[in-house]
């Protein structure tokens, strides 16, 4: 049923749930949670895990997508922490994280979550304890660093234990599974790799795919350019951006990696919704430069 993977001394990631990888720092004050499962039954299973560690201390969400946020609800009480920029999201949110609409995915989807569902024991549960550009926690011996690191989305946010020597980037990093740019700032994501190479650290649990470490950030980088290099040739040619995103594109010469675990429903529509964040940011960036 689960996988749980110890990444370091007091790290735990599962990495096989239908969803994000969400993850938990040990400390002899107790636990700090990064993300949560989306699945209802999934998220009950792995609170009951934490807590064979000790109380759960704090909730930190790295990024405003319904995979890393919509388990919120499973513990109830706990303090989530989180960017502004998220908990603004996370509101917007509200209706697909409680509305009839995702009870209906679920009823055909994971009928074992169904029960769980908006129940009056689990109600929404969005980030309080806010910060702008960074948040040192202290928790046990351990400082757990939340630093905002925009790119995937605009609040997105790593998690940094220096005793750990590990990492959380939440979906700045995809190891060797597809790579979502739906939304992304595809230069300030490139910044973003720059920052988290600097981190002081062994090991790098990314959003989606196995726990991996520094030595990928280039090639993640890449596949980045690789989009903004072949987006940027549409737009020079003249293409409008509805002909850009009809347009016939070798996806699999930009980012060679299939798409994450049951994703794969939203494979095309993603390379669609990619080209069409960034047709309008090439543009956007071609008037800025125009006006300077
Ligand atoms: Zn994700």
């Amino acid at each position: 049923m689960q996988a749980m993977r110890r990444v370091s001394s007091n790290v735990f990631v599962e990495l096989y749930f239908f969803g994000c990888n969400p993850g938990f720092l040990v400390t002899r004050d107790g636990v700090v949670l990064i993300d949560t499962p989306q699945q209802p039954i999934d998220a009950v299973r792995w609170r009951e895990r934490a807590v064979e560690h000790g109380p759960i201390r704090y909730l930190i969400n790295t990024e405003p997508h319904p995979d890393h946020i919509r388990g919120n609800a499973f513990f109830p009480g706990v303090e989530v922490v989180g960017h502004t920029g998220l908990r603004t999201r996370y509101l917007e949110a509200l209706p697909d994280i409680t509305g009839a609409e995702r009870r209906a995915v679920l009823v055909r989807e994971d009928p074992d979550s169904v029960w769980l569902y908006n129940h009056p024991s689990y109600p929404p549960n969005p980030p309080t304890r806010l910060f702008e550009d960074e948040l040192t926690l202290q928790v046990g011996d351990h400082e757990v660093r939340c630093i905002h690191m925009p790119g995937h989305t605009s609040p997105q946010t790593t998690v940094y234990l220096p005793r750990e020597r590990a990492a959380f980037t939440g979906d700045n990093v995809f190891f060797q599974c597809k790579t979502f740019i739906q939304e992304a700032d595809p230069w300030q994501w490139l910044e973003a790799l720059d920052r988290i190479g600097q981190l002081d650290v062994d090991v790098i649990v990314p959003g989606h795919g196995e726990p991996c470490d520094k030595s990928y950030l280039a090639e993640q980088g890449q596949i980045i350019r690789n989009w903004i290099g072949a987006v940027e040739d549409l737009v020079s040619r003249g293409l409008t951006e509805d002909d850009a995103v009809k347009h016939p594109l070798d996806v699999q010469s930009l980012d060679p990696y299939p798409i994450g675990q049951r994703l794969f429903a939203m494979n095309e529509s993603l390379d669609a919704r990619n080209v069409r964040n960034l047709y309008r940011r090439v543009r956007a960036r071609q008037a800025q430069g125009a006006a300077r």
